[in-house]
C-alpha cells in the first residue's frame, strides 16, 4: 500500500508526494474523509490526483493512500434501472441510506449486495470454457436477459455450477484453471473503466440503427455500431431528440451519460427518463436503461469518470450480444472539465485553452463504439453505437470541441436554432448535416426496405440543396424569374420539408415512422413530382398545380396509421394522377 502526503490542493486537483510506487490511474483515497480520486499524472515521487468529490477542508500534510487498483466498475445483475454517479455509486441507494445531502467519501457498492437473482446455468460439470462463454443467465427484469459471462482472460473447466437464487457476490460455482487452481464464480465481475473491453473482431457497420425519425433514417442514418454527434444550441430540441433516440431506436439497451449539464438540465433527465414508456415492451424505459448522472455537488472532474464508466457498462452489455446505444450529454462539459484540469496541471494549452490531447481523448471514447464479434465460442455479435451531444456556445460549431468531434464521428445531426424558431422539428439542418454511413448501408436498405430507398433519399438531398440555391436566386431577382420547372422543384422541396422531414415527437402517429412507411411517403412526393413535370411539359400552369387539392392531402399523409397507411397512400396517388391528368388535358386543349 502506497501512502503519501498532500503538497497542495487546487480545486479538484491534489498533488501528493511520497507516491513513487503508485501507478498512473490508480484510485486513491484522499485525506481523513477518504475522498475518492484518481492519479492522472506521475512525476518522480509526486502524483497529481483528480479528486471526484469536493476537496474543501482537505489540506497540505493530509495523507493520501493508493488502493493499488485502477478505477473500475462492477458488472452484473442489478445494473439496469439504476442511476449512478460518475464513479458508479448508486444514487438512489445512497439517498435512502444517507439522506439527500450526500456526505463525502461514501463507499456504497454499485450492485446491490442483498438482492437475490435467479441464475440458470447453461453449462455443466466438466465443460471447458474461455473468455466470453456464457455460464448461464439471470432474467434481470421483464425486458433484459442478463448473460453471466466468463470474464476476459479466464480459461478453465467447470467444476461446479448451480441453479438457484444468489446474491451478486455469492458463489454460483467453481472453475478450475489449467494450472489446477480453483476459483469461485460469482454473478459479478469488475473491469477498469479506462481499458476497452476486448472482443474477437470488429465488423464493418452495415446495418442501420433504425430510429423511426424520418430525417435521421432517410437522410442521415447511423449504423449499428456507429458514431454520431448532435450539437444543440439551447432550445433547438436536443433533449427531445435524445429522448426519441432512447425510446425508438432498435437497440436492446441504452446507457445515458449525463456528464454534467447545468444542474437543472440533468435533473430534467433524471425526472423524465423514468417516466418514459418503452414503446416495445409497454414497460418503463428504465428497464433497459442505465443512467449515469453527475449530481451538482460533484466537481467537474467526475464528468471524465462518468464517460468511461458509461461506455464500459455499455461494452459489457455489448459483450452479451446486445445492441447498445450510448448517449453522452454533453461531451462539451466533459471537454471543459479536461480544460480546467489541464489548466490546474499547468499544461501547455491548445486552442481556446483546451488541452492538446482533447481530440485524442474524444477519439478514445468514440473508438469504443463498433459492431463486433464478441468473445465466446458461440460467435455472437454485439454492437455499441455512440451518440455524443455537444453544446457549442451560441451554437457556433467552429469551436474546438465540435470541430474535434467532427473529425472523429461519422454522422453529424446539426440542430439549428433558426429551424427550431420556425417550429421545424426535429430541427436537424439538412444542409450541413451528414452521414458517412449512407453508402455502406445502401445494401441493407435496398434489401430490407425497398430498392428505391437509396434513390429516393439521395433525391431528397439533391432537391433540398437545389432549393437553397434557388432561394438565393429568388432573393436576387424574384420568383417570377424562375422557370416553371424550378418553381416545381421549390414546391417539391417544400413538400419534403413539411410533409416528410417535419415530425412531431408529441403526436402518437407521427413520433415513430417505420421505414416502409417512410419510403411510401417519399414515393408519394416523387410520384407527384413526376406527374407535375409531365403536366408542366404539356403546358399546365404551375400556379394551378400549387393549388391542387391533393397537395393538402399529401400533407396529411404522415397521420395515416402505421398499419393501414398503404390504402390511404394508394388513394392519394390516384388523386395525384387524376388531378394532374385533368390539368394536363386542360392545358393541351388550350
Ligand atoms: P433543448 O434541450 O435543445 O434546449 P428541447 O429538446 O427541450 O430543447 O426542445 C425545446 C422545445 O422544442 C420542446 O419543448 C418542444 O416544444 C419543441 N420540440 C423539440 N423537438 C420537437 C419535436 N421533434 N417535435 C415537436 N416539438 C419539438
Amino acid at each position: 500500500m502506497v501512502e503519501g502526503k498532500i503538497l497542495k490542493v487546487s480545486g479538484p486537483l491534489v498533488v501528493a508526494e511520497g507516491m513513487r510506487n503508485a501507478n498512473m490511474f490508480d484510485v486513491v483515497r484522499v485525506g481523513e474523509k477518504n475522498l475518492i480520486g484518481e492519479i492522472i499524472v506521475m512525476r518522480g515521487d509526486r502524483a497529481s490526483i483528480q479528486v471526484y468529490e469536493e476537496t474543501a477542508g482537505i489540506g497540505r500534510g493530509d495523507r493520501v493512500v493508493s488502493t493499488g487498483a485502477p478505477l473500475s466498475v462492477e458488472l452484473g445483475p442489478g445494473l439496469l434501472t439504476n442511476i449512478y454517479d460518475g464513479i458508479q455509486r448508486p444514487l438512489e441507494a445512497m439517498r435512502e441510506k444517507f439522506g439527500a445531502n450526500l456526505k463525502r467519501g461514501i463507499d456504497e457498492p454499485a450492485l446491490d449486495r442483498e438482492k437475490k437473482w435467479h441464475f440458470v446455468p447453461a453449462l455443466k460439470f466438466g465443460d471447458t470454457v474461455s473468455a466470453g462463454d456464457i455460464y448461464g443467465t439471470v432474467q434481470e427484469n421483464d425486458v433484459i436477459l442478463h448473460k453471466i459471462m466468463v470474464p476476459p482472460n479466464v480459461k478453465g473447466s467447470i467444476v461446479e455450477l448451480r441453479e438457484g437464487d444468489f446474491r451478486v457476490t455469492d458463489r454460483i460455482g467453481k472453475i478450475k484453471y489449467p494450472d489446477g487452481s480453483i476459483e469461485e464464480i460469482t454473478l459479478m465481475q469488475k473491469w477498469p473503466v479506462r481499458v476497452a473491453r476486448p472482443y474477437r473482431e470488429k465488423l464493418p457497420p452495415v446495418d442501420p440503427m433504425v430510429t423511426g425519425q424520418r430525417v435521421i433514417d432517410a437522410l442521415f442514418p447511423i449504423a449499428k455500431g456507429g458514431t454520431a454527434c448532435v450539437p444543440g444550441p439551447f432550445g433547438s430540441g436536443k433533449t427531445v431528440v435524445q429522448h426519441q433516440l432512447a425510446k425508438w431506436s432498435d437497440v436492446d439497451l441504452v446507457v445515458y451519460i449525463g456528464c454534467g449539464e447545468r444542474g437543472n438540465e440533468m435533473t430534467d433527465v433524471l425526472r423524465e427518463f423514468p417516466e418514459l414508456t418503452d414503446p416495445k415492451s409497454g414497460k418503463s424505459l428504465m428497464q433497459r436503461t442505465v443512467l449515469i448522472a453527475n449530481t451538482s455537488d460533484m466537481p467537474v472532474a467526475a464528468r471524465e469518470a462518468s464517460v468511461y464508466t458509461g461506455i464500459t457498462i455499455a461494452e459489457y452489455f455489448r459483450d452479451m450480444g446486445y445492441s447498445v446505444a450510448v448517449i453522452a450529454d454533453s461531451t462539451s462539459r466533459w471537454a471543459e472539465a479536461l480544460r480546467e484540469m489541464s489548466g490546474r496541471l499547468e499544461e501547455m494549452p491548445g486552442e481556446e485553452g483546451y488541452p492538446a490531447y482533447l481530440t485524442s481523448r474524444l477519439a478514445q471514447f468514440y473508438e469504443r463504439a463498433g459492431k463486433v464479434v464478441c468473445l465466446g465460442s458461440d460467435g455472437r455479435e454485439g454492437a455499441l453505437s455512440a451518440i455524443g451531444a455537444v453544446s457549442p456556445q451560441g451554437g457556433d460549431i467552429s469551436e474546438p470541441v465540435t470541430q474535434a468531434t467532427l473529425r472523429i464521428v461519422k454522422v453529424f445531426w446539426g440542430l439549428d436554432a433558426s429551424l427550431a424558431y420556425r417550429r421545424h422539428f426535429p430541427a436537424i439542418n439538412w444542409l450541413n448535416s451528414y452521414s458517412l454511413y449512407r453508402d455502406r448501408l445502401a445494401g441493407w436498405f435496398s434489401e430490407h426496405v425497398a430498392k428505391e430507398w437509396m434513390d429516393y433519399t439521395a433525391r431528397c438531398l439533391k432537391v433540398l440543396q437545389a432549393e437553397a440555391d434557388l432561394q438565393e436566386i429568388v432573393k436576387l431577382v424574384g420568383m417570377d424569374a424562375l422557370s416553371a420547372e424550378d418553381r416545381l422543384s421549390l414546391d417539391v422541396a417544400q413538400s419534403i420539408r413539411e410533409d416528410f422531414l417535419q415530425q412531431n415527437a408529441f403526436v402518437d402517429i407521427d413520433c415513430y415512422t417505420p421505414l416502409e412507411k417512410q419510403c411510401g411517403m417519399l414515393d408519394l412526393i416523387f410520384f407527384y413530382e413526376e406527374r407535375a413535370k409531365d403536366a408542366i411539359a404539356a403546358g399546365a400552369d404551375i400556379e394551378d398545380i400549387y393549388s391542387l387539392p391533393v397537395r393538402e392531402r399529401m400533407g396529411r399523409a404522415k397521420s395515416a396509421p402505421n398499419d393501414t397507411y398503404r390504402k390511404e397512400f394508394d388513394a392519394i396517388k390516384a388523386d395525384i394522377r387524376d388531378q394532374l391528368e385533368q390539368l394536363k388535358r386542360a392545358a393541351q386543349k388550350d
